[in-house]
């Protein structure tokens, strides 16, 4: 099935295709812009311009654009940010087959997905299978396109000093044959070596009525949760219709954070038993990582909230617990289990000046 069309960007696209056409489109490119607008589908519609073998591209009908559109071109490559794979030199060939089958699974519903969870990350390995990629000739077409979504969650440096400057080096001076398009919502926490390198090109948010036409796709239909009115979610979108996706995960992953933060500051000791209990049965390691998200959030508003009221007090725990919070995402990427990660981290909240 391929996946649904992009939509808005009329203009931008344009631009693109002029540039791709006069063979002017830089090799490395960052489309940046706010999360829920499209930049990976942008990106991986430039992808297709690119491969597709026509005079006029995309013309969505050749060999390449119909694998490009099932997200199964051997030389479009999208990477996005995944849990950490349990062994740090995992072979290339295992990190791309992971990829696949995420890319597979988010054809199958058109291609929408959910943002992934802040735990998730584009990690060494990765790295090392996208050089390992572009140093090779195409295997199908005439080139080969790599598109890195999230970009900012990308951590070459970490354990390896050479992956990322080759990485760097690959941005600079990419083989003739070869594309790189990043894409951020928060270009701001790219590695200035990145930002650098990069043609930064911007993406906004949609129209009312380009929202509206996303919503009213059949594969957008299909994997929206609830049932609400065209016009309530074109309201629920501001522009970005891609945050309507995964609500319903981050509705309770915010519930269960403030339930954490409530106990944890609270008087009482048995409340902080009954809210590490009740995190432990919702266990699955996906929702925890949410709940984390979540929980840095909330902590947010509330250091806020004592800064109004000045509450100084209050606004010193709040930092403290969302430091406490970073040290459990980082520990929640190990193989830990997420009910002794939450006793650990409701004490650590406990400790912080309340
Ligand atoms: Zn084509």
């Amino acid at each position: 099935m391929p996946i649904l069309p992009v939509y808005g960007h009329a203009k931008l696209r344009e631009q693109l295709l002029r540039l791709a056409r006069d063979g002017s489109l830089p090799a490395s490119l960052l489309l940046q812009g706010p999360a829920g607008v499209g930049k990976q589908r942008l990106a991986l519609w430039i992808g297709q311009t690119l491969l597709c073998e026509t005079d006029a591209p995309p013309c969505g009908k050749c060999q390449h654009c119909r694998f490009a559109l099932e997200l199964t071109h051997p030389d479009l490559t999208w990477i996005f940010p995944r849990p950490r794979p349990k062994d740090a030199d995992a072979a290339p060939e295992e990190i791309a087959a992971d990829l696949a089958e995420e890319a597979a699974a988010r054809a199958a519903r058109g291609g929408v997905y959910a943002r992934p969870p802040g735990t998730e990350a584009i990690y060494v390995a990765t790295v090392r299978m996208l050089l390992r990629r572009a140093a090779m000739a195409p295997g199908l077409g005439r080139r080969k396109v790599f598109v890195i979504g999230d970009a900012e969650r990308m951590v070459p440096q970490e354990g390896s000093e050479q992956a990322a400057n080759a990485f760097l080096k690959l941005l600079e001076e990419p083989p003739r044959d070869t594309f790189i398009i990043l894409t951020s919502s928060e270009p701001a926490a790219l590695l200035p070596t990145i930002r650098s390198r990069v043609a930064a090109v911007r993406a906004g948010p949609l129209s009312a009525t380009e929202v509206r036409a996303f919503v009213s796709d059949p594969a957008v239909q299909s994997a929206l949760e609830g049932d609400r009115e065209a016009e309530a979610l074109v309201a629920a979108a501001a522009g970005a219709p891609g945050r309507l996706f995964g609500e319903a995960a981050r509705a309770g992953a915010t519930a269960a954070a403030r339930k954490l933060v409530t106990a944890a500051f609270g008087p009482d000791q048995a409340g902080v038993y009954e809210a590490a209990l009740s995190q432990s049965i919702a266990g699955a390691r996906g929702g925890f990582s949410e709940t984390l998200d979540a929980l840095t959030i909330v902590l947010a508003e509330r250091t806020r909230d004592a800064l109004r009221t000045g509450d100084e007090r209050q606004a010193r725990g709040g930092v403290r617990g969302i430091e406490a919070v970073e040290v459990a995402k980082v520990r929640a990427d190990g193989n830990v289990n997420p009910q002794l990660l939450t006793w650990r981290l409701l004490r650590d909240l406990q400790d912080a000046p309340r």
